[in-house]
């Protein structure tokens, strides 16, 4: 039987035979024999193994031994004399079970640039920084499912095949066997797409079920090349029944700062390594985050701030335009200098189902901004009555018809509800301090670009 190298330095069971297993990370021969630091992927920090002259593949395998090269390893485990760690294994058996070549290995010793190592997604794991964040983004995906369950949120799986393409005109992948012979022949009798957002789907729920939440990956064909866009992420999406825009944004804050929480106390050794190579500062950071209240503008109350600030912006605002990351970020990171909640936009930039405000000319939308990243998460109160909702369908050209389904929920026993979006990959930038998003999923979708 294994034992995780994490558990083996947390517990440190010196005197007791041991067998790790692992992939070795470096090598120092002095001689008559060697340390060898084997990494196991359970944690950041590595086990020091001394191999000895007594091994019988010592000279044969052990002193050749590459970087990358897959070992199994039984030996006593001891107090080390050494500075650098508290515990050594001492290998009474080695088994080398996969070598690597030293030449050609890619990840040699030296710092690669995350540029470089996106090249090679197969292998950018094993590095220090890809897996940790690869540990760090697991725990955050464990947390999301907590927070909600322990509040008696029920998970739905909503579809990722959609025939509503309402919400991502131009934006939506097609899905298609390619054997379609007209208009008329799609494989489910109507054109379909991979689904941009699972909220239509998650408010059926919602309105049977009370509290609810999806938790799954969502596609955009936009062609953003930005550093917070994919092409295909991964949304959490709660939708409430019987709940107002406050009562949502309540919701919000308080999830990121259980989910900032949750990682600072479960992920300490890899949110230090971030905290000193990554972000400097960063733990601090989140923190402040996590201690101090969320604060609040209206949109008209931003764009106000924005026209009257002495910086310039590449795009202009004035009332009725969308924000553009810059004008997020200034007043997220320079005036208010803490996560904000921007509520109450117009409704011509917003979709038809935000709840229209009594002013009828904003709607009951609030998106949160984060310093670094920008908008994190976007929500709003839905529009729970039939007339309303009809009419704002009609004026963005919908067909009421293909919608019978959603506008039912408000035929039979419409109430307020409410939802939002948060990009898990935002969050475990905002959490990791990674500068680009491709960093923090495991296998990036962008345009042009689809390895593994
Ligand atoms: P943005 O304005 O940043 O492009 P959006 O307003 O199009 O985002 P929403 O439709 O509100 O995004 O989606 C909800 C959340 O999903 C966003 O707040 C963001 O965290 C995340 N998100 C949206 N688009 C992407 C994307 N292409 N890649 C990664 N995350 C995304
Ligand atoms: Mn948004």
């Amino acid at each position: 039987m294994k034992t995780r190298i994490k558990n083996i330095l947390r517990l440190q069971p010196v005197g007791e035979t041991i067998t790790v297993t692992g992939w070795v990370r470096t090598k120092r021969d002095t001689g008559s024999f060697s340390f060898v630091e084997i990494s196991d992927g359970s944690s950041l920090a590595n086990l020091q193994v001394i191999a000895g002259e007594s091994l019988a593949n010592y000279h044969s395998a052990i002193t050749s031994l590459g970087t990358g090269s897959s070992v199994v390893v039984s030996g006593e485990l001891k107090e080390s004399p050494a500075k650098g760690q508290a515990v050594e294994l001492h290998a009474d058996d080695i088994e080398v079970v996969g070598t690597a070549d030293a030449e050609t290995y890619p990840l040699q010793k030296k710092r690669h640039s995350f540029e470089f190592l996106r090249e090679m997604s197969h292998l950018r794991p094993r590095t220090n920084a890809l897996g940790a964040v690869g540990r760090v983004r697991s725990r955050l995906s464990y947390a999301v499912h907590q927070f909600f369950q322990i509040r008696d949120f029920v998970q739905v799986h909503t579809p990722i095949i959609t025939t509503s393409d309402c919400e991502g005109a131009g934006e939506m992948f097609q899905v298609s066997t390619g054997q379609e012979k007209g208009s008329d022949d799609h494989f489910f009798g109507h054109s379909a797409g991979l689904t941009v957002s699972g909220q239509l789907q998650a408010e059926v729920y919602a309105l049977a079920l009370g509290d609810v939440y999806t938790f799954g990956p969502t596609f955009r064909a936009e062609n953003s090349h930005t550093s917070r866009h994919l092409a295909e992420f991964w949304m959490i999406e709660p939708e409430m029944a019987f709940c107002d825009l406050q009562s949502n944004m309540q919701l919000a804050e308080q999830m990121l700062k259980y989910l900032l929480e949750d990682a600072m106390e479960h992920c300490q050794e890899d949110m230090q390594l971030f905290d000193k190579f990554i972000e400097k500062g960063l733990l601090k950071k989140l923190r402040a985050v996590v201690d101090k209240d969320f604060a609040h503008i209206t949109y008209s109350e931003a764009i106000e701030r924005l026209s009257k600030s002495k910086k310039k912006f590449e795009y202009p605002v004035e009332w009725g335009v969308d924000m553009q990351s810059e004008h997020e970020r200034y007043l997220t990171e320079e005036v208010f200098k803490c996560p904000l909640a921007v509520t109450d936009y117009p409704a011509s930039i917003k979709p038809f189902y935000m709840r229209v405000n009594d002013d009828k000319k904003t709607v009951a939308a609030m998106d949160i901004l984060v310093p670094g990243i920008g908008e994190i998460i976007g929500g709003s109160q839905r529009e729970e009555r039939l007339e309303v909702l009809e009419g704002r369908m009609v004026e963005a050209g919908i067909d009421l018809k293909e919608y019978n389904w959603y506008l039912d929920l408000r035929r039979y026993g419409t109430v307020p509800h409410s939802g939002f979006g948060l990009g898990f990959e935002r969050l475990v930038q905002f959490v990791t301090g990674m500068a680009n998003i491709r960093e923090v999923i495991p296998f990036p979708r962008t345009p042009g670009s689809a390895p593994c």
